[in-house]
């Protein structure tokens, strides 16, 4: 803004009929630095103005043919947007001219007789005001258009809470018009807890003199009143965003706007974002928040609360074998489940937990948060109640699907204090519980902690069992139903640990599989087993056949049939006598990479069974390509023998197809003399089991092998009972 000291110079239009005051008129603004042309009439001078845009007039009132009234007038009616500063030179009857100058748009008037050294300074006086209120003018309209601009309702109000004005934005954004308003406190106009909240901030504005802004929802009544007859319905909320900046000591000017839509739109993001969009339920992102929130309110609030993890058996299969849409659909249906069963009233009743206990991580990995855990029992009854509820079968277009979930739990703070661990124990708990046989629940807590070290000494001690000779292989018989004659034996491998004494196969097996330590110690077992085969010949027992158990790790190995092949070289046992069991998941695994290495040893000339067969899934067609020569029926299939009619069932049907198809049948698990005459009737070939021997020692095979034509044959098992052999047969 120029200061008053330095005046905007201008130019000025003098009109006078007489040349003298034109001169000396001219005279005395040229001494304080104006600018002035001249017009001898009221003509001339409208048609200067026009021409020229002065910025002041001084006009005579008499002048012949137009006087200044006139000029004053028609210029008033040329002007359009700005009004350029009008000076009457009056004389005569002075408030007679005057009244008739205001009349006629005159800013102000000099009367005659002039005072001729204050003309100038009153003239520049004027310029100054003008140029104030144009200044003035332009910032008014400025702010009209901005006002007009923008949807925002605006309203000014004072220190107290009383609106002096309210404006409604175009878009009605305030919701109330001015009548409701202005003169009215905010109680009278907006809900009691919005209105406090609105008045602190007015205040604080006013104390800070900084903008506030402040977020209130609304229910809008009018929106939604029901009309006459019909059901009332809920009022839509709408949000609203109030801004209030301070305009003076003790008022404020608020501009208020309806985000409702923004709202709506940062709501549907935040699905986007925190919404597993298969199943609608919380994603990952949106657990590890909950999770995170739940831990600053347990580490506060002194309590407990538990991680579940949940993850179905055998999805993989149903995907691969019903296809990805069955798999999807399978998903929904799960969630929808776990919805039901972890409903909040059930679970939690606090809101902000509420939304998402439940989540779905990922593929058929699905968390669930149990908040203010009293009792580790409450998680496990929880878990148990899922599993429940996965067991009712799920009805897939027209298919049945039965599944089991293996579910993981880790507790705070027992398990861990931050997200990340406890999630990562829930899922090592969870994998804990498929490996118990799934469809468990398993806490991870620090017995599952001492379960991993006492697996990880166990591996460092297997590492070592080779070296240290403390491998040894029982032999368990294997006889002919029809002849009554053993025909061959089982190598089972026994670990003799300097501590624990004996250690199943069914323990260290998986442990060396997982290690890949089965590679080095299946090649041992296969070179004892061949050359102990070869002993009982050398000390003139009959020529058995001996079967080795096979991993899939080791028929994963390339050098398999390479390493079999030596064997057999190195200890002369023809190959027809060596027997490798494969289980059927073993070769249905990985379809073409067993074909060539079933092919190998099919080339090599070894007899091929499956074990364990029943409890897998494989194709006879399948093992019938690859010369499998024999398969053995699991255990569990003849344990219920000969009561369990479904079992006798499959195990007829069972020897009748492998018949069919030239292959021979071993029961597996022979406990009863009732189980081998029933199996006779049906016709089995061979059979196993602690009625026939226990897995042992390769002398008391020997002792056995002595006595095959006695009645009664002892010898000494793994769990140091004598067996009878044969005895009721
Ligand atoms: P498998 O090959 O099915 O062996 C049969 C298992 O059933 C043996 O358990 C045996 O002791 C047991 N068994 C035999 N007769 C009866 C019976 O009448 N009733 C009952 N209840 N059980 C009977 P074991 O020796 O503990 O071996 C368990 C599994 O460990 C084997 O099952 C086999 O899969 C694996 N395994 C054993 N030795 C080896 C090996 O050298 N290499 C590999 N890769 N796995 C082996
Ligand atoms: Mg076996
Ligand atoms: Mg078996």
């Amino acid at each position: 803004m120029p200061s008053s000291s330095s005046p905007k110079r201008g130019l000025v239009l003098v009109a006078d009929d007489d040349p003298v005051m034109r001169l000396l008129m001219l005279e005395m603004l040229g001494q304080v630095g104006l600018d002035a042309v001249e017009a001898e009439d009221g003509v001339q001078a409208v048609a200067l103005f026009q021409n020229m845009t002065p910025d002041l007039l001084l006009l005579d009132v008499d002048m012949p043919d137009m006087d200044g009234f006139a000029v004053c007038r028609e210029i008033r009616r040329l002007e359009t947007q700005s009004t350029v500063p009008i000076i009457m030179v009056t004389g005569g009857d002075e408030l007679e001219s005057v009244t008739q100058a205001y009349e006629a748009g005159a800013t102000d008037f000099v009367s005659k007789p002039i005072n001729w050294p204050i003309l100038g300074h009153r003239v520049l006086y004027v310029l100054r005001a003008s140029d104030a209120i144009t200044r003035l003018r332009i910032a008014d309209a400025h702010h009209r258009a901005v006002l007009a601009a923008i949807p925002d309702t605006f309203f000014r109000m004072n220190k107290d809470g009383y609106y002096l004005d309210y404006e409604q934005g175009h878009e009605a954004s305030g919701v109330f018009d001015s009548d409701q308003c202005v003169g009215r406190h905010l109680n009278q106009v907006l809900p009691d807890d919005i209105a406090r909240h609105m008045l602190e901030q007015v205040q604080t504005v006013l104390d800070t003199q900084h903008i506030r802004s402040l977020d209130y929802q609304l229910a809008i009544p009018g929106a939604a009143r029901a009309r006459q007859g019909e059901q009332a319905v809920a009022a839509p909320v709408r949000h609203f965003e109030a801004r209030l900046v301070a305009t003076g000591p003790d008022e404020v000017l608020g501009l208020v706007r309806d985000i409702s839509e923004r709202k709506r739109t940062e709501e549907q993001i935040r699905r986007l974002a925190y919404c597993d969009s298969l199943t609608g339920i919380p994603n990952r992102q949106a657990f590890l928040e909950t999770l995170e929130a739940e831990l600053v309110r347990s580490r506060k609030g002194n309590k407990k609360f538990a991680v579940l993890f949940m993850d179905l058996d055998a999805f993989k299969r149903i995907n691969d074998t019903l296809g990805h849409d069955v798999g999807d659909h399978l998903l929904k249906a799960v969630s929808e489940r776990l919805r039901e069963t972890t409903r909040p009233s059930d679970l939690v009743s606090r809101t902000e937990v509420g939304g998402n206990n439940l989540a779905r991580l990922g593929g058929d990995e699905f968390t669930i948060l149990i908040p203010d855990l009293e009792r580790v029992e409450n998680a496990l009854n929880v878990a148990h109640r899922v599993k429940e509820a996965m067991r009712r079968p799920f009805l897939l277009d027209t298919n049945e699907i039965f599944v089991t979930a293996s579910i993981g739990i880790s507790l705070y703070p027992e398990d861990g204090e931050d997200c990340n661990s406890l999630l990562k124990y829930a899922d090592t708990a969870m994998y804990h519980a498929k490996n118990c046989g799934k469809n468990n629940a398993k806490l991870y807590s620090s017995s599952l902690t001492m379960q991993i070290m006492s697996h990880v000494k166990l591996e460092v001690g297997l590492r070592k069992a080779l070296q240290n000779n403390e491998l040894y292989l029982l032999y368990q018989p294997q006889i002919d139903v029809a002849s009554a004659q053993v025909v061959g034996v089982e190598a089972l491998v026994r670990w003799r640990h300097p501590e624990r004494g004996v250690i199943s196969p069914t323990e260290f097996i998986p442990l060396a599989e997982e290690t890949g330590l089965i590679v080095p110690i299946g090649e041992w077992v296969l070179r004892s087993a061949c050359r102990q085969a070869m002993a009982w010949q050398a000390a003139g027992k009959q020529a058995l056949r001996v079967a080795v158990n096979l991993s899939a790790k080791q028929f994963k190995d390339e050098n398999l049939s390479q390493i079999v092949l030596s064997t057999l070289h190195e200890t002369g046992l023809p190959a027809e006598l060596l027997e490798l069991e494969l289980t059927e998941g073993t070769l249905m695994d990985d379809a073409r990479a067993t074909m060539v290495t079933l092919e190998q040893l099919r080339g090599i000339g070894v007899y091929l069974s499956i074990d364990d067969f029943g409890t897998g899934y494989s194709s006879m067609n399948y093992l019938k390509r690859f010369d499998v020569r024999a398969l053995k029926i699991d255990k569990s299939f003849i344990n219920g023998l000969p009561q369990d009619s479904e079992n006798a069932a499959i195990t007829r049907a069972i020897i009748a197809m492998a018949h069919g198809l030239k292959m021979a049948v071993v029961a597996e698990g022979v406990e009863t003399g009732a189980q081998l005459l029933l199996l006779e009737q049906f016709g089995c070939d061979l059979a196993q089991g602690y009625y026939l021997g226990h897995p042992s020692p390769p002398e008391s095979i020997a002792l056995m092998l002595g006595n095959q034509f006695t009645m009664n044959g002892l010898a000494a098992g793994d769990d140091g009972h004598a067996i009878k052999f044969r005895a009721q047969l």
